[in-house]
């Protein structure tokens, strides 16, 4: 394996999550003690927006859907339509579940909604549209029953067409708030805002910190920080396509990494040439150019074998694979946010429409989880009922005795209660 471009070190990108780590734990603690009060500061402060109300009422709706061309609409319909088809599909796949474990013994397993859901749709750099779909729509198949959302201003007002996109998703409540403010209103509620049960959604590295702060006093989705993207490839495709690939998710932010993969070094030079060709004619460089050369990687590697584990390695949120057996890293891969095959496909499909949901794990969390889907929002409870007295008996018998081995006594006299009074002597 050979280097043909290094990029930072995981050291200094450790540095920085430390002070984001502080500034976020300030602000959760206001917006705790202030509530309205401090997030009414907080937005002033950050996004120069102080309205009268954050939350947007009907007509303010109206007026943002008039500002959004019939062209736009449709493309938005469309993508929702893509996601909450292959949501649905994904709904259906789940099941609930009950069977007879032994004779007499019934388990099972209900797969229930979260009852409020909190979306974050990012806004800050670029007004993400597409995460409407993905948040919104997919808690809407999911069945939860409340699901508001959050974007921040957009050159100091709501964005329409994340407004509109919102709407037509099926939002319950909108709210005009963006970073760690939004997330904290949204997890421990204010004086105007009941907070939700769970937040999802991507958003930057305060967004994500402020997740991460707050799991446990609310669920999340998963960890879906800046974005990254491996593309894999081989001498079937040229350097054309793969800088294209490279520097379309550079372009996220300073701090996205974008890091090819081949198992040709003619391939490698070729694309480390045309991203600079690209670099200089790309409108959003002065983003992708700086995340290119902090973060950007060129790795050359003797065989696919290898390419996969240094894939799993990485465990990079989007890979997509252009080689000659794209199915063989789909056979093989084990760590990654989505995978997208062949050069027919990419990156920008997958963010805005072609369906699976964008919201994807980073920073190496594909290690322990997937992307947000219906799945996410649902709680997968089990119960348990036994039906007929000979069976609570025998459960009871080995009950008592493994209760017992740990100390438990009380826990052994629920258990030889039942036996004594379900058992063959019946008696009380
Ligand atoms: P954003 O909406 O996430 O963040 C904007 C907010 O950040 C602002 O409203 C402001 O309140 C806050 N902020 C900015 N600077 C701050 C500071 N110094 N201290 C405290 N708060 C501050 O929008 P964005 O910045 O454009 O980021 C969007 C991110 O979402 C990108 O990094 C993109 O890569 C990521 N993303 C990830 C996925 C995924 O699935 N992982 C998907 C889409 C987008």
């Amino acid at each position: 394996m050979e280097y043909l471009k290094t990029g930072k070190d995981q050291n200094e990108v450790l540095a920085d999550d430390n002070a984001v780590k502080s500034v976020v734990e300030g602000i959760l603690a206001d917006i705790g003690v202030r509530g309205d009060t401090a997030v009414r500061e907080l937005s002033a402060r950050f996004d120069k927006y102080s309205p009268e109300s954050f939350r947007l009422d009907d007509a303010d709706i109206e007026r943002a859907m008039s500002k959004v061309t019939k062209g736009d609409l449709d493309d938005i319909r469309f993508a929702q339509e893509q996601v909450r088809n292959f949501a649905r599909r994904q709904r259906d796949s789940i099941r609930d579940l009950e069977v007879e474990t032994l004779p007499g013994v019934f388990l099972g397993h209900r797969n229930i909604p979260v009852n409020a859901v909190g979306c974050y749709i990012p806004g800050g750099k670029y007004p993400m549209v597409a995460s409407a779909h993905m948040s919104i729509v997919t808690a809407k198949v999911a069945g939860v029953k409340r699901v508001i959302a959050c974007a921040p201003p957009f050159g100091g007002e709501p964005h329409p067409a994340i407004i509109a996109a919102m709407h037509l998703a099926g939002v319950d409540e909108i709210y005009v708030l963006g970073g760690v403010q939004a997330i904290g209103a949204m997890a421990l509620g204010t004086e105007t805002l009941a907070p939700v049960d769970m937040i999802v959604g991507p958003g930057n590295a305060y967004v994500a910190e402020a997740k991460r702060q707050l799991y446990g006093r609310v669920g999340i989705d998963l960890f879906a920080g800046p974005t990254e993207t491996l593309v894999i490839a081989d001498e079937t495709v040229d350097a054309e396509i793969c800088a294209t690939d490279l520097l379309g998710q550079a372009e996220h932010g300073p701090t996205s990494p974008a890091i090819l993969l081949t198992t040709s070094h003619a391939l490698a030079r070729e694309t480390m040439a045309e991203v600079e060709r690209q670099l200089s004619v790309l409108p959003t460089a002065d983003i992708a150019r700086v995340a290119w050369e902090n973060y950007g990687q060129v790795i050359v590697c003797e065989t696919q074998q290898e390419m996969v584990s240094v894939a799993d390695r990485l465990a990079f949120e989007h890979v997509q694979v252009m080689t000659a057996d794209p199915n063989f890293f789909l056979e093989n891969m084990t760590n990654y946010g989505a995978l997208f095959l062949g050069p027919r496909t990419n990156v920008a499909y997958g963010d805005k429409v072609i369906g699976t949901n964008h919201t994807l794990p980073t920073k190496q969390a594909a290690r322990y989880t997937g992307g947000l889907w219906v799945g996410k929002f649902l709680k997968t409870c089990t119960y348990q009922r036994i039906e007929t007295d000979e069976a609570s008996a025998l459960v009871g018998d080995y009950c008592s005795r493994l209760c017992r081995l740990e100390g438990f006594i009380g826990h052994s006299e629920q258990a030889n209660i039942r036996v004594r009074r379900y058992g063959k002597s019946g008696s009380v």
